[in-house]
């Protein structure tokens, strides 16, 4: 027998108690939404996040996203109802003509506000399978042959801590001879031990393992999207475009991002762009994006996206490096028919009837790589 208590049942009536202890003692009073709107599922992730800003938890574990920008976060789910996705956003590659690659790309790792807990925790437990704790997750450096390590006799037998130590006093010897021999090599040299420093403990076979893994546990995210355009610059023209290839894909990710919203089902639901601070491009995003609000882009009118997009560093904030590690493993599928990581992060790619709308290959139309083909599948 279920009791009621009046028009409420039990559990109504137990959810307007915790969410009006939640709401006063959060700071969150303005709450603009009688609560008996909520369907269940919305009412548990408005719980999760009063409870994180009630204990001011959320800033301490995630320092790389701004306390303005989580407040952001926490406030538009708020003040407006609904849920919220967050589309993390790296690119791989140089937008530069011609630039040192043949293509360009830039990536949205969308995942919904309630699995972000759930979904960086997994990415730590493997960073510390690893000894990465800490570390950031940047597949480029992590991926290049370190040439020192084949140069240590039973590299691989030694213990994490003789490897370590090995290729220090390696590194050492070398930078001494280049300085004195070779300055701008030197330079170029100071510069790639630095951004491996962080692996130099781990075996190639090992770091190839760590990118496996970590593509391996985007991909097994079953509410996880990717969005991406891969441009590729031989076939790209700026003056035909009228917009530069950063300006072309960031377009591409709004309107893609836009639809996915737009068709999901059930209580409207908002988005949030949170990208890499990068100064070259972030005043151009932020001016774009207002743009994009005022008049649409191209393709679609913007109705659910929210703000400009968030900047927040990459070296802190896992889940940008986790886009970093999707836009690594499109552009190295173009450009060098890699599929070790592409097959696990490809899963995400959003999809409509079985059809790939979330990722595009700009190129010429004859280009049969599989994901051009798995874009026109009918
Ligand atoms: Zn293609």
């Amino acid at each position: 027998m279920r009791w009621r208590f009046g028009l409420w049942s039990t559990e109504e009536l137990l959810w307007q108690f915790l969410f009006s202890i939640l709401r006063v003692f959060s700071g969150l009073a303005s709450f603009d939404r009688w609560s008996l709107e909520y369907s269940w599922d919305e009412r548990i992730d408005l719980t999760i996040i009063a409870i994180r800003i009630l204990l001011d938890g959320v800033w301490k574990e995630s320092p790389g996203v701004s306390k303005r920008g989580t407040f952001l976060i926490s406030s538009r789910l708020f003040f407006r109802g609904g849920g919220v996705y967050l589309c993390y956003m790296d690119e791989s590659g140089t937008s530069a003509l011609p630039g040192n690659t043949s293509h360009f790309v830039l990536a949205g790792l969308c995942i919904p506000i309630s699995k972000w807990r759930t979904y960086e925790r997994q990415i730590e437990t493997i960073k510390s399978k690893f000894d990465l704790l800490q570390c950031e997750i940047h597949t480029g450096w992590i991926l290049r042959p370190y040439v020192e390590q084949n140069k240590i006799a039973s590299f691989a037998n030694m213990s994490r801590t003789d490897r370590r130590v090995q290729v220090e006093t390696h590194r050492k010897g070398e930078l001494l001879r280049l300085q004195k021999t070779n300055r701008a090599l030197y330079k170029q040299t100071c510069k790639n031990y630095r951004h491996t420093e962080p692996y130099v403990h781990l075996t190639f076979q090992e770091r190839m393992n760590l990118m496996e893994t970590v593509a391996g546990a985007i991909g097994s995210w079953s509410d996880a999207r990717l969005f991406a355009e891969c441009i590729d610059k031989v076939h790209f023209n700026p003056t035909k475009a009228k917009m530069s290839a950063d300006e072309q894909a960031f377009e591409q990710i709004v309107s893609r991002f836009e639809r996915f919203l737009r068709n999901l089902k059930g209580t409207k639901t908002y988005g949030l762009l949170i990208r890499d601070n990068n100064e070259t491009v972030s005043r151009r995003y932020t001016e774009l994006m207002k743009v994009f609000h005022a008049s649409g882009t191209v393709f679609t009118g913007i109705t659910h996206i929210i703000e400009t997009p968030l900047f927040v560093s990459s070296a802190l904030t896992s889940m940008v490096q986790m886009a970093d590690v999707c836009a690594y493993a499109l552009r190295r599928y173009l450009e060098n028919k890699e599929k070790a990581l592409l097959q696990h992060v490809f899963k995400g790619a959003d999809r409509n009837r079985g059809v790939v709308v979330g990722v595009r290959h700009f190129t010429v139309p004859s280009c049969d790589c599989s994901m051009c083909m798995s874009h026109r599948k009918t």
